[in-house]
C-alpha cells in the first residue's frame, strides 16, 4: 500500500519508488519542482514551511495532500531537512520528457543524509561532520566514525562490555548520524542509550558490512588485525556506499596503526568543560575553549584546531613534538606573523576535494584549488624562517602537491572560472583541440549570421530588421510591423507579435542549424573534458586529503603560538610525574571575558602525599570557575598548546572526568540525583592512577545528611581506591573535619573578605578549610527582601549560639566550628513546631514579667503545644 492510495501513473510511480525507500522523504521531480504526496507532503510543508496544497481531484473525488519545493533552490531545503534529522532520496527524470513514450522514467539519483553531505551550503560551516559507528559484541565492542567531506577515517575497539566505556571514545566526534549494531536479538538498551546520549544525532540500525573485496584500499590493511573492528568498518562503508558510492574508494585511516593514545574526554566532560560547545543550548555562541582559542586561518585548521582539544594527547612524545613546533613559532614572530598571512583566505582544500570526487563541485571551486595550490610556496617560505623542528619538517614535507597537478590546472582553467558551465568555458582557448574545433564553428556561424543581417537589411532596405533568438522559435528574422509590407516573398512568417512580425528564410534556417549543432557539440565535449578532467584529479584525492590536513595542523600550531604570545603562556612541562603543579594558572576562557580583572591561582597536586584537593567556601567564590580552570589547562597541555599561567608541570592524564552542577538531564526522565549518582558511579568504575577527577557539590541532589553521608564515602574511595588526581568542591563544611584521617588529601577555599556592608569575593586559593558559608551575604547580593535576611541572620545566630554541629550529632566533641548550612535542615527534622515554642520560651523574660502575665503565657504556649499534639505528626 502507497501513501497515496494512488489514482494516477504518476502517483503509482511515486509509490513504487517510495516502497524501494523506506525511512527516506522522497522529493519526486515533476517539471520545475520536487514534489512529496500524501502524509510525506504534510510532512514537509510543516518541516519547510511551504505550502501544502493539493492535486486536482481524481476520478473518485479524491485529493492527494502535495508539497514541494523548485529544483533550482533544492539545496537550500535539503540543508534544512538534513539539519533536522531527514534522510532524503532524490528521484530524478531519467530520461528527455519530449522523448518518452508515457510517463517519464525516475530513479533515485542522490540520497542526503545528515552525516553524509559534502555541499558547503548543506554542511553550514567548516567543523567536522562525523558518521559514526557503535558496534557491540559480547564482552567488547568497536567503533569508526568517518568524515566523508574531509575523507578522514578513525576507528578503534573497547575491551569493556560497559556501553558508556565505548561512548566515551564516540562522544569528542559529536556524530551527526550514527549507526548502532548490537547483535541479534537487538539490543534495546543499546539504542534508548545512543538516543539519550546523542540527542543530535540520526540514529539508524547498521546495515549489512560490505564484502572485503568492496572495502577502500585505505580501510584494508587492518582488517585481519581485529574481526570487529574490521565488521564497524564494513558497516559503514556499506552505508556510505548508499549514499556516497563515488567517494568510499578515496576514503582512509587517518593514523594507521600509529593512533597516539588520547586523553578520554566522556560526553560530560566535554559538556561541563565547554571544550567546543557552550552547555546551554539555547546560547549556541557562547563563549567556549574553542571559540576563545582560535586564532586559526583556514577551515582546516579550525577542525584541526577542534580535533585537538576534544581528542587531547596522552604520548609524552606526541605533545612534546607539537610542543616544539608551537615553540619554533613563539620565538620567532616574524615567521609566525608571515605564516598566518600565508595561510589566510586559503580555500577549504579538503572539502574541495571531496565535492570534485563526489561531481558536486562548481568550476569556481576547482579554481580555487588551483588558487590554494599556488600559495603552498609561500607557506613554506614562511616556515623555513623559523626554527627548525621534527613536527614543522615533516609538515612542511607534506606540504608539496601531487606531481603535475599545479601545471595541469594551470594550463586548462581559465583564470576566472564560470559560475556554472552554461556561465563562460571551463578550458583555456589551446587546451582542448576538440573544443576549440566547436568553438571556431560556432563562432564562424555567428559571424554569417552578422553578415546575413546586414545582407538582408540592404536587400530589403529596412533598416530595423535584425536577427534575434528565442527559445521557442530559435533564429527569426524581426521585422517592425510598419515595414512588413516590403518584406520579401521567399521570407516565411513564423509569428506575429504586438509591434513586430518574424520571419525565416532558407538561408537562415541552415546557418541556425548549424551554429546550434556547434554549440550543441561544445556543450557535449565540454561536459565530457570536465568529467575526464575531474577524473584526473580524482587520483591525486589521498594526497590531497593529506596535504590539506598538514595545513591543519600547521594552522592549528600556528594559532597556538599566537595565543601563546597574545595571552602571556608558558610552556608546560608534561611529563610521567603525578604532579599537577600550576603557578598563578588562569581559566583560559573567563580570563579572556575579565582580562586583567581575573584572580590567577595556584595548584599543587601530587599523586603520592596531596592527590585530593577538597575545595571549600561560599557560593559565587569561584569554585567551579577553578576546578573548571584546571581540567581546562590539562586538556590545553596535552593538546600540546601553551597555557595561561607562569609555570606549569602536568604529570601525565589519560582520563579527564568531571560532574559539575546539574546537568540537562533531569528533563529525560531521572531526577536530579539519581542523574548525579549515576554519574558518580560511572565515574569511579572508569578511573585509574592517571586520571583527573573533578566533582562540584556531589551529594547535592538529596537531603542534607544522606548527600553529606555519600559526599564523604565518595571522597574516600577517590582517596583510598581510585587513587587518582582529584578536586572536589563542596558546601558541606563538615567534611573538611573528616578529612583529617586521609593522607593525601589536603583543603583550600576561595578567601572572602568581610566588611561593615557585606563581603568582596576574592577568588583567591588559600589552603585549609574555611567554616563559613556566607549564605545570608550571597543571598543578601542576590536580593532577597531585608526583612527576610533579618529572619535568617536571627535564626542563624540562634542555631551556632546553641552550638549544635555535626560532631555532637554524631557523639564526638562540640569544639569543632559550626556548620549553619546543614543545621537548617536539621532543625526542620525535628518534631513539628516544637523549634517555634521553645524559641518562644526561651526568649521569655521573666525578670520584666509579672505573675499574672507569666501565667497568661505559660497557658498560652500551653495550649499551643497541645493543639500541635491533636494534629497529630
Ligand atoms: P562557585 O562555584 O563558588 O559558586 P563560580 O566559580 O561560579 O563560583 O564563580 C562565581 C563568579 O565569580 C563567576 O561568575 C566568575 O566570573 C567569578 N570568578 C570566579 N573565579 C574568578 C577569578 N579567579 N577571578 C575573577 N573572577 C572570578
Amino acid at each position: 500500500m502507497g501513501a497515496t492510495a494512488a489514482s494516477t501513473p504518476l502517483l503509482e510511480q511515486y509509490d513504487r519508488v517510495r516502497a524501494r525507500y523506506p525511512g527516506h522523504l522522497v522529493l519526486f521531480r515533476v517539471g520545475d519542482f520536487y514534489e512529496t504526496f500524501g502524509d510525506d507532503a504534510k510532512l514537509l510543508a510543516r518541516e519547510l514551511d511551504v505550502q501544502l496544497t493539493a492535486r486536482a481531484p481524481d476520478a473518485h473525488g479524491q485529493r492527494t495532500p502535495m508539497a514541494g519545493v523548485p529544483h533550482h533552490a533544492v539545496e537550500t531545503y535539503l540543508a534544512r531537512l538534513v539539519r533536522k534529522g531527514h534522510r532524503v532520496a532524490l528521484c530524478d527524470q531519467v530520461e528527455d520528457p519530449r522523448e518518452a513514450k508515457g510517463l517519464v522514467r525516475r530513479e533515485v539519483t542522490r540520497i542526503v543524509t545528515p552525516g553524509t553531505v559534502v555541499e558547503d551550503g548543506i554542511l553550514g560551516g567548516p567543523d567536522h561532520n562525523f558518521l559514526a559507528i557503535v558496534v557491540r559484541e559480547g564482552d567488547g565492542g568497536a567503533w569508526a566514525a568517518v568524515d566523508v567531506s574531509t575523507g578522514e577515517w578513525f576507528h578503534g575497539r573497547v575491551d569493556s562490555s560497559r556501553l558508556d566505556a565505548l561512548l566515551m571514545r564516540l562522544a569528542p566526534f559529536f556524530p551527526r548520524e550514527l549507526l548502532f549494531d548490537g547483535g541479534t536479538p537487538p539490543d534495546e538498551e543499546l539504542a534508548s542509550t545512543l538516543r539519550r546520549e546523542f540527542p543530535r544525532a540520526r540514529l539508524e540500525p547498521a546495515p549489512e558490512p560490505l564484502e572485503p573485496g568492496a572495502m577502500p584500499t585505505g580501510l584494508r590493511a587492518e582488517e585481519a588485525a581485529d574481526p570487529i573492528v574490521a565488521h564497524a568498518d564494513a558497516s559503514l562503508a556499506a552505508y556510505v556506499r548508499t549514499t556516497q558510492p563515488k567517494l568510499l574508494p578515496i576514503l582512509a585511516l587517518v593514523d594507521r596503526g600509529t593512533a597516539p593514545r588520547t586523553l578520554l574526554l566522556d560526553a560530560k566532560t566535554l559538556r561541563h568543560l565547554e571544550i567546543s560547545r557552550p552547555m546551554n543550548p539555547d546560547d549556541p555562541g557562547g563563549a567556549t575553549l574553542l571559540s576563545t582559542w582560535d586564532e586559526t586561518k583556514t577551515a582546516a585548521g579550525r577542525r584541526t584546531l577542534q580535533f585537538w582539544l576534544t581528542h587531547p594527547l596522552a604520548e609524552l612524545e606526541a605533545i612534546r613534538a607539537r610542543q616544539d613546533a608551537v615553540g619554533a613559532l613563539v620565538a620567532s614572530p616574524g615567521a609566525l606573523s608571515s605564516l598566518r598571512q600565508a595561510l589566510a583566505h586559503g580555500p577549504d582544500l579538503a572539502r574541495i576535494v571531496s565535492r570534485i570526487v563526489g561531481r558536486r563541485v562548481r568550476p569556481p571551486e576547482v579554481g580555487a584549488l588551483r588558487d590554494g595550490l599556488r600559495r603552498l610556496p609561500g607557506v613554506r617560505a614562511a616556515l623555513a624562517s623559523a626554527g627548525s623542528t621534527a613536527l614543522l619538517e615533516q609538515l612542511a614535507g607534506d606540504l608539496t602537491p601531487p606531481d603535475g597537478l599545479l601545471a595541469t590546472l594551470e594550463s586548462a582553467l581559465p583564470e576566472e572560472m564560470p559560475a556554472n558551465p552554461e556561465d563562460g568555458r571551463l578550458f583555456r582557448p589551446g587546451c582542448v583541440p576538440e573544443l576549440d574545433r566547436a568553438q571556431d564553428e560556432e563562432a564562424a556561424a555567428i559571424r554569417e549570421l552578422e553578415a546575413l543581417e546586414r545582407s538582408e537589411q540592404e536587400a530589403t532596405g529596412i533598416r530595423t530588421l535584425h536577427v534575434r533568438y528565442n527559445q521557442i522559435f530559435g533564429y527569426y528574422l524581426e521585422v517592425g510591423r510598419s515595414h512588413a509590407a516590403r518584406v520579401p516573398p521567399h521570407y516565411r512568417r513564423r509569428q506575429t507579435v504586438a509591434q513586430a512580425e518574424r520571419f525565416t528564410t532558407e538561408a537562415l534556417d541552415e546557418i541556425a542549424a548549424r551554429l546550434l549543432e556547434a554549440r550543441e557539440r561544445l556543450r557535449e565535449a565540454e561536459v565530457r573534458q570536465w568529467e575526464s578532467f575531474l577524473a584526473g584529479i580524482d587520483r591525486a584525492a589521498p594526497a590531497l586529503y593529506r596535504l590539506s590536513r598538514a595545513l591543519g595542523a600547521l594552522d592549528a600550531i600556528q594559532s597556538f603560538a599566537q595565543i601563546a604570545v597574545r595571552r602571556r603562556c608558558v610552556r608546560p612541562e608534561v611529563d610521567d610525574s603525578g604532579l599537577l603543579l600550576v603557578r598563578e594558572g588562569r581559566h583560559p576562557v573567563i580570563e579572556a571575558l575579565l582580562e586583567e580583572s581575573f584572580v590567577p591561582n595556584d595548584t599543587e597536586l601530587d599523586l603520592e602525599s596531596a592527590r585530593l584537593l577538597v575545595l571549600t567556601g561560599p557560593n559565587m567564590s569561584g569554585k567551579s570557575t577553578y576546578m573548571r580552570q584546571v581540567g581546562l589547562l590539562v586538556v590545553l597541555a596535552q593538546a600540546g598548546a601553551f597555557v595561561p599561567a607562569k609555570f606549569a608541570r602536568i604529570g601525565r592524564v589519560s582520563g579527564l572526568f568531571t560532574r559539575m552542577g546539574f546537568t540537562d538531564e533531569i528533563g529525560r526522565g531521572k531526577s536530579s540525583f539519581m542523574v548525579e549518582m549515576t554519574e558518580v558511579a560511572e565515574i569511579l568504575r572508569d578511573i585509574d592512577a592517571r586520571s583527573l577527577v573533578l566533582l562540584d557539590e556531589v551529594g547535592r541532589g538529596t537531603s542534607t545528611f544522606d548527600g553529606l553521608a555519600i559526599a564523604w564515602a565518595t571522597l574516600r574511595h577517590l582517596h583510598d581506591v581510585g587513587r587518582c588526581r582529584a578536586v572536589l568542591a563542596t558546601h558541606y563544611h563538615q567534611l573538611t573535619q573528616l578529612l583529617e584521617g586521609l593522607r593525601a588529601a589536603k583543603q583550600a577555599h576561595l578567601a572572602v573578605r568581610e566588611r561593615p556592608d557585606g563581603i568582596v569575593f576574592l577568588h583567591r586559593l588559600v589552603p585549609g578549610a574555611t567554616d563559613r558559608s556566607y549564605g545570608i551575604h550571597v543571598a543578601q547580593l542576590a536580593g532577597l527582601p531585608p526583612e527576610l535576611l533579618n529572619e535568617a541572620r536571627r535564626l542563624l545566630r540562634r542555631l551556632e549560639a546553641e552550638g549544635i554541629s555535626l560532631a555532637e550529632e554524631k557523639g564526638a566533641s562540640s569544639s569543632g566550628p559550626r556548620y549553619a548550612q546543614a543545621l537548617l535542615f536539621a532543625a526542620e527534622g525535628g518534631p513539628r513546631g516544637s523549634s517555634a515554642i521553645e524559641e518562644e520560651l526561651r526568649a521569655i523574660d521573666i525578670d520584666r514579667m509579672t505573675p499574672v502575665e507569666a501565667l497568661r503565657r505559660l497557658a498560652e504556649l500551653r495550649a499551643r503545644a497541645l493543639a500541635r499534639d491533636a494534629e497529630g505528626p
